[in-house]
């Protein structure tokens, strides 16, 4: 392996040339303490700038190597040393490492294994005008680098209490969502969380007199974890719950929280010990949206149109049929919870009202609203579902549970809503239980065309665009509606993951049976295998079987053909 002297020289010989002279510095270089790769340089000193690839091999790192015996420990340590390394590299403005949100998710920034530390950064190679720093580049990677990998990524200069905690917090985490399933609770929230959050465009606390979070009594579950910690809070069994209250006294702030339960969160973030069914699927009116052959047909059915509400295709659905597929899209995706809102739903795809039937009689509207829906989800289906309504009662005679919102505090008040419903019957009498309205949809199969991933105008592999725009060919796939893609490096994952699913589709395989096939890959390999060989991207996280499929389906030009199983 080539050594600092070799990298000194060839960046001592190329000082002052045009800026193209950088692609001698490709390659691995031992600088003693750390390994350095220089895996791509940038074209120009505008272009992205480089990537490169550090590694700390155990002896120098020191860090426990009881912390790495299992994936959940060395998901945290990866997570928490990337957190360690942005913070250090404030001071580095040349070298940076991908920006990590509020979740601790499986990342490219850190690897970390038995065999050491793997950080993967950029770096802004120097320049006067277009001629080549050496000097300086020197400097960054010969001195300033190795300063900065012993600062964030040894044992000796991290507050190793910390990452002690992480990874116990993580193993915990972790052995709390496996409590739930043994229990059929779907969603947990742990007395003195902090739900509510510092700005509408923040993810971090609200740090000015939040109200923690208090279960009802009735409510009120206790687990025991693996480290001996116990966790107490509100479990909201398997089933069908109402949260209601005033506006403004947190419900949206509670359903927020726990579309983002799938994931956990780093300490300090107050909501550590919220938790809830990891297939669980936030799901909204997205009018505008395209739909690709889907099945809607247990909500809509005799479109004026005539279209055929079984393989549902437009390029402008509206807000009840965009909701519609965004169901059975999720149910395709082995959603076992739905997460709903009025505040991001279609009043008519929700309920509609014993005057409204009055008027319009069932056989003029299309629409079957979800209140006549959930309890064939449920009973036939395994199906939860957790919707908060404030302005309509029309859930109270279905939900199993109704948990009132009064000023951030929950309260049991599923008794009162039972007997209110019962009081009220002749002006909202349950829908007549039905057939299961489901199976037929759900046996609907939907074989992803090959020709539609490959169009011909599409030059440049698929690219993420923040965390709510992917850019395939020419489409811009949007997903701004997709509550629960949480981080960049989600979004820059499922972009290569489309790249992935275009080379596997054959024309037999269905969407679903794709994205399983790509995250079996992960599984196996870890996120590398989404990115060609030697690529060491550094800017990928772990995204949900439930994103990457949403982002799929929202790609314009997808063709899907239908086809029943039977
Ligand atoms: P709702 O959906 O019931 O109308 P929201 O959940 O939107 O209410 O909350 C209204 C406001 O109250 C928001 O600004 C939110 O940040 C704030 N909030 C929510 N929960 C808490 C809490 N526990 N402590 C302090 N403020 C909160
Ligand atoms: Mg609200």
């Amino acid at each position: 392996m080539r050594t600092s002297d070799d990298l000194s020289r060839i960046l001592r010989s190329i000082d002052g040339r045009g800026y193209g002279g950088y692609k001698q510095i490709l390659g691995t270089y031992d600088l003693g303490r750390i390994e350095l790769s220089v895996d791509h340089v940038q074209v120009d000193p505008y272009a992205p700038p480089s990537r490169m690839r550090i590694f700390i091999p155990s002896q120098v790192s020191q860090i426990p190597q009881d912390l790495l015996a299992d994936r959940e420990g060395r998901i945290a340590v990866g997570d928490f040393l990337t957190r360690a390394f942005e913070s250090a590299s404030h001071s580095e403005r040349a070298v940076s490492i991908a920006h990590p949100g509020q979740e601790i998710l499986e990342r490219t920034s850190v690897i970390a294994d038995h065999d050491g530390i793997e950080a993967r950064l950029t770096v802004q190679l120097p320049a006067a005008g277009r001629r080549i720093r050496g000097r300086e580049a020197e400097n960054i990677l010969l001195r300033r680098l190795p300063v900065l990998a012993d600062h964030a990524l040894t044992a000796q200069a991290i507050d190793l209490d910390a990452l002690r905690e992480s990874v116990t917090y993580l193993r915990d985490w972790n052995d709390l969502r496996r409590h739930m399933d043994a229990t059929h609770v779907v969603a947990f929230v742990a007395d003195g969380s902090v739900l509510p959050r510092a700005a509408g465009n923040s993810d971090k606390p609200l740090s000015a007199d939040p109200v923690p979070f208090q279960s009802p009594e009735s409510l009120r579950t206790s687990f025991a974890l693996a480290s001996g910690r116990v966790v107490t809070g509100m479990a909201i069994p398997a089933g069908i719950t109402l949260i209601v209250g005033g506006g403004y006294h947190g419900k949206s702030t509670l359903l927020r929280a726990l579309e983002l339960g799938v994931y956990p969160h780093i300490i300090g973030d107050g909501r550590e010990w919220v938790a809830t069914d990891p297939s669980a699927a936030a799901i909204r009116a997205e009018d505008g949206r395209s739909v690709a052959n889907v099945d809607i047909s247990p909500f809509i059915t005799n479109l004026p149109s005539g279209k055929d509400t079984h393989t549902f295709t437009t390029s402008n659905a509206s807000g009840s049929t965009s909701q519609a597929a965004n169901v059975m899209e999720a149910l395709e995706a082995g959603t076992h919870t739905l997460l709903i809102d009025e505040d991001t739903s279609a009043t008519n795809f929700m309920i509609r009202d014993a005057q409204m039937k009055a008027l319009i009689p069932d056989s003029e509207e299309p629409i079957t609203p979800l209140v006549d829906r959930v309890a064939s989800l449920r009973d036939d289906h395994n199906v939860s579902t957790i919707v908060v309504a404030g302005g309509s009662g029309a859930f109270f005679s279905q939900a199993d549970l109704v948990i009132a919102m009064n000023t951030y505090i929950p309260d049991d008040v599923t008794q009162r809503a039972h007997q209110i419903a019962a009081a009220n019957i002749s002006q909202n009498p349950p829908s007549a239980r039905t057939e299961d309205a489901f199976s037929e949809a759900l046996r609907h199969d939907r074989i992803v065309q090959p020709a539609s991933l490959h169009p011909a105008d599409k030059k440049k592999p698929a690219k993420a665009i923040g965390r709510t725009e992917i850019r395939f060919g020419r489409e811009d796939i949007a997903l701004s509606a997709l509550n629960q893609l949480a981080d960049n490096a989600q979004t820059a994952a499922i972009a290569e993951a489309l790249e992935c699913i275009a080379q596997e589709a054959d024309g037999t395989k269905t969407a679903r049976s794709l994205v399983d096939e790509i995250l079996t890959w992960v599984a196996d390999s870890g996120l590398d295998a989404l990115t060609p060989r030697g690529k060491y991207m550094g800017n990928l996280a772990l995204a949900r079987r439930q994103e990457i499929m949403a982002a799929l389906n929202r790609y314009r030009k997808l063709v899907v053909a239908p086809s029943f199983t039977s």
